[in-house]
């Protein structure tokens, strides 16, 4: 069971449309089946309707066999988990395959390889729990406090209060582009089809 006082994002099927949209607004045009939520492939991502600040997250995550990828689709099921719509803990199937340590699940992607490979096989559940600090800012914008992340992956931790460098990027340093207030949580559609179930968030 989940805590009391925790928010229930995903523990059924109406959860989806109740807490989740896309970042258009729109309903969510994922697959919710077998008690999972399964991102469909160029639908874009989804976003909590909430924002948060400082945050305990729990979330699970499954990357599909061989089997069930679709033709074409990419070996490796990509997706992430981006903390106020900017800072992305990676979630990617590299089992038995590997990709450069800081795009590793479990790590904050572009800056912090996780300490461990704590990664489940490809069709198992994948358990992440997070705790969050949120940046803090001053009424000029500028930045007081950096954010702060712990993650433990499969209860092992990998991420251990790290100091955050900014907004996830691909390509080039991170930095505090802009000050913001809570935001939500956004999922990526990343063209891999990984499913999200029993996902809880406290507010701190
Ligand atoms: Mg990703």
């Amino acid at each position: 069971p989940i805590p009391s006082d925790a928010i229930p994002l995903l523990q059924q099927a109406s959860d989806v449309n109740k807490y989740w949209q896309h970042t258009n607004g729109k309903p969510v045009n994922w697959i919710y089946a077998n008690d999972r939520l399964t991102v469909k492939p160029k639908t874009g991502a989804i976003i909590t309707k909430q924002g948060f600040c400082d945050m305990q997250l729990h979330l699970e995550w499954r990357a599909p066999v061989a089997s069930e990828r679709r033709k074409g689709a990419p070996k490796h099921a990509n997706s992430g988990i981006k903390i106020q719509e900017r800072y992305e803990v990676q979630i990617l199937d590299t089992y038995n395959g590997s990709v450069y340590v800081n795009g590793q699940a479990g790590a904050m992607y572009k800056q912090a390889a996780p300490m461990v490979d704590a990664l489940s096989p490809s069709g198992e559940w994948n358990i992440y729990d997070i705790i969050f600090r949120a940046p803090k800012f001053d009424n000029t914008g500028g930045l007081t406090k950096a954010a702060y992340i712990t993650v433990l992956h499969n209860g092992v931790l990998v991420q251990d209060n790290f100091e955050i460098e900014g907004t996830t990027m691909h390509k080039g340093k991170a930095k505090y582009f802009n000050a913001h207030g809570c935001k939500p949580i956004l999922l990526q559609d990343h063209n891999g089809e990984i499913s999200f179930r029993n996902i809880w968030v406290r507010a701190l």
